[in-house]
């Protein structure tokens, strides 16, 4: 069993903590994500878990076993990191059984796992070369046959694909998603990319200066932020905000905006009827806005805004408008046939079944 669990951990770097009060519940043959901006402590959180570096409070565990006290090479965890750290001398085959021969694993068992790793990543034909005659990508399956060849039970794997270009970069973690379901051991994934989050992960730790912000699904991480941070976090092009105010008028509940107001519709009010009267942060994704034009069937249609093109991005498939209306500026994600320019007046529809309310002072999601 290579279930994971972080039990209150704190990481103190003199006086600057860079875990703080980490728990985390890690399933056995999950594939979880630690997904935050860069120093928010995910590297600090593997290498925890990994032996590299001592927890300053609390306890991980490795199954039943609490392994605080147990060194890196017991806790049967291999990592894959950035920086591929292959052997520049060895061949791909050595650089593959290196770790086995220390290990004083029979030569034949050596030979059949290093081939078996091999052909799962591609790389039979490159098992004379050195690492130098390799492009990146080789260089990266490299890395990860290093660590497959160990039959580890838990994976960590910390943003190994940022050295890829884009392109390699996509087909790479798909093949990382076929390698786990292949494996089927623990993976614990380390990226400062939300789409890699999102494509990769079965579930998803946000984490924000050393603090766990939400674990859960990518889908329910996208429909249901349990904060601002979060919702501005997952999702691209970026969920927009508003200051706003909940306010009852013409008989119906309406969001507020100062120059502008919208209407709940009557499906969501009792969701928020606690906060009426109450300053709160209005959010909608880019892809709730629409070309009043091409509403997608269905969508409720009663949220009409009257705004002013800033700027169009056409992107084949869809267009991203940046529109305003009294100096509060929106993405919208619309339908490629739009006909917004740039300057142009231009009516979106808002569909306010998609809103996402904030506390103002919290930010935390209200509904
Ligand atoms: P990145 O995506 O940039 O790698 P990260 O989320 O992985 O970031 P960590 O590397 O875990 O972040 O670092 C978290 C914080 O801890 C950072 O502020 C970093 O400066 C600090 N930190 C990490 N290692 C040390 C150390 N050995 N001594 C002091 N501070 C450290």
């Amino acid at each position: 069993m290579a279930s994971i669990k972080y039990d209150h951990v704190w990481k103190r770097f003199g006086d600057f903590a860079a875990l703080k009060d980490l728990t985390l519940d890690i399933a056995d043959q999950e594939f979880l994500v630690l997904v935050g901006p860069s120093g928010c402590g995910k590297t600090t959180a593997l290498r925890c878990l990994a032996g590299l570096e001592e927890v300053t409070d609390g306890a991980i565990m490795i199954g039943d076993r609490v392994v605080n006290d147990v060194p890196p090479k017991d806790r049967d965890i291999a990592m894959v990191f950035q920086s591929y750290a292959l052997y520049p001398h060895m061949s791909v085959y050595d650089n593959m059984a290196f770790g086995l021969k220390l290990r004083k694993t029979p030569k034949a068992e050596i030979d059949r796992r290093v081939k078996e790793a091999a052909e799962m990543l591609h790389i039979g034909h490159l098992l004379d070369r050195k690492p130098k005659a390799l492009s990146g990508g080789q260089r990266q399956r490299v890395a990860l046959g290093r660590a497959i060849v160990r039959h580890p039970s838990v994976f960590l794997m910390d943003e190994p694909l940022s050295n890829l270009d884009a392109k390699l970069r996509v087909q790479t973690r798909a093949e990382i998603s076929k390698l786990h379901q292949r494996l089927k051991t623990t993976f614990i994934y380390v990226t400062h990319d939300q789409t890699e989050a999102m494509t990769m992960g079965t579930r998803i730790a946000v984490m924000r200066d050393g603090v766990l912000q939400q674990l859960d699904t990518p889908q329910n991480l996208y429909d249901h932020p349990a904060n601002m941070f979060v919702a501005g976090f997952i999702g691209s092009p970026s969920m927009n905000f508003f200051e706003a105010t909940l306010v009852r008028g013409d008989g119906q509940v309406l969001v507020d905006f100062g120059p502008f107001q919208l209407p709940v519709p009557p499906s969501r009010v009792d969701a928020i009827a606690d906060h009426i009267g109450m300053p709160i942060f209005f959010g909608i994704r880019p892809e709730d806005i629409h070309d009043s034009h091409y509403v997608p069937r269905g969508v409720d249609e009663s949220a009409r805004l009257m705004t002013v093109v800033n700027v169009v991005e056409p992107l084949g498939s869809e267009v991203y408008a940046y529109v305003e209306n009294g100096g509060r500026e929106m993405v919208a994600r619309l339908d490629p046939r739009t006909k917004a320019r740039t300057g142009e007046t231009f009516e979106v529809i808002i569909d306010m079944t998609k809103m996402h309310i904030f506390d103002r002072d919290t930010e935390r999601a209200l509904i």
